[in-house]
């Protein structure tokens, strides 16, 4: 029998001779755009701080105020003594914001989507899932013990072959979607999803982790098909909104169903008054200000028209590389010249598209934009 250390050290050294180690750096952050690592700041294209708020001014007074009146932990969950009344004012401005009844906040947002798809499906249930949907999506239909049919990424006819063969067996349907894809950056089609899943009596559930702050003026990926019926839309607080929590918006049954049987609302610890609080001024920020949230898609165009590449649907635009050890290469490559562009492998993303993602911000300058577009043809041609 391998011992257990054994066992962890045959492993990596497998991952490394693959090129699919990772391994944890040091960054340190003190505003909304660099990144400090190894001693060098670096500007960075790797944040998901979309619109730069963690380090906004009233963000941050809003988090001090509510540690200092409050203290730094929620103390239980929130069915004990943990709900405190900046979780629910939270609440009810994500509600009106992303248009429905009521609003559930959770741990995060991998914790939404491990409570919220075994809270409505079980074994005898089926999920569809889109084959590049987030890690967390995948988690919460694993978790919930259903039929998981995966349909081709943003294919509606075969989500549709699927539905038609195995839909009548399964008591209760959901279909899983992100609403930008966070390694694509592309939109799903939710104004289709909406339809097929009405068609086959399926409830669509949208992460809108990357949607948040950036598209849809702000209110999402949701709002970009004014004609698209979402009953669960999911989210993050730890992305535009510059905190940390996850979300879902939805009609007062289904919330209220969440609250009392997600076992990830039940059994885990509430939300920080202050990640709530944070979270409250950075939505109240996105809400004001129009011009703010269009910023990062207009800087990702920017780039996109540089290189010649396909206008942007968000502010992420993925340059594909194919083998693991180039996008290695090509961000060491990036990082000696200022710039922090993390590379992405399997299994984030599927054999052979290992990747450059970059992520563009409000704050990203012209030069800045430019300069990083040189780089990048430089590589690429060379
Ligand atoms: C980041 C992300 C999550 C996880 O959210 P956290 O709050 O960081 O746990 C979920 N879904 C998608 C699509 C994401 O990109």
């Amino acid at each position: 029998m391998q011992t257990l250390d054994a066992y962890a050290a045959s492993k990596l050294a497998e991952l490394e001779a693959r090129d699919l180690l990772r391994r944890l750096k040091r960054d340190t952050r003190s505003d909304g755009l660099h990144v400090e690592r190894n001693s060098q700041r670096l500007l960075s294209f790797s944040c998901n701080d979309y619109l730069n708020l963690t380090h906004h001014p009233e963000v941050k007074a809003a988090a001090i105020e509510a540690v200092e009146r409050y203290g730094a932990g929620a103390g239980a969950s929130r069915l004990i003594t943990g709900n405190h009344p900046l979780i629910e004012e939270l609440e009810e401005t994500l509600a009106a914001w992303k248009g429905a009844d009521a609003a559930c906040v959770f741990g995060s947002g991998y914790l939404a989507n491990a409570g919220i798809t075994p809270t409505l499906a079980q074994a005898e249930d089926a999920v569809f899932i889109d084959a590049l949907a987030h890690a967390c999506l995948w988690a919460g239909a694993k978790l919930s013990g259903a039929r998981v049919h995966v349909f081709r990424h943003n294919d509606l006819a075969h989500l549709r072959d699927l539905m038609a063969t195995h839909r009548a067996a399964a008591r209760r349907a959901l279909v899983l979607t992100d609403g930008v894809f966070s390694m694509d950056g592309d939109l799903a089609p939710l104004d289709g999803l909406s339809t097929l899943s009405a068609e086959y009596d399926a409830w669509l559930l949208c992460d809108d982790a990357h949607g948040l702050g950036v598209v849809g003026r702000g209110r999402g990926a949701t709002h970009v098909f004014p004609s698209a019926d979402v009953p669960l839309k999911m989210g993050t607080l730890s992305k535009a909104a510059a905190s940390y929590g996850g979300y879902l918006c939805a009609s007062a049954p289904v919330i209220d169903l969440i609250k009392t049987r997600a076992r990830t609302v039940v059994y885990s610890t509430g939300l920080p008054p202050a990640s709530a609080a944070a979270a409250h001024a950075a939505l109240k920020l996105m809400r004001e200000d129009a011009a703010l949230v269009a910023a990062p898609v207009q800087n990702a165009a920017r780039f996109c028209a540089a290189l010649g590449l396909p206008a942007p649907e968000s502010p992420i635009v993925p340059v594909i590389l194919g083998d693991a050890r180039r996008a290695l290469d090509a961000a060491r490559a990036l990082e000696a010249q200022g710039f922090l562009v993390a590379p992405i492998r399997p299994p984030t993303v599927p054999a052979n598209t290992a990747r450059l993602r970059f992520a563009f911000t409000a704050a990203h300058t012209h030069a800045d934009i430019e300069r990083l577009a040189a780089a990048v043809r430089a590589l690429v041609s060379g």
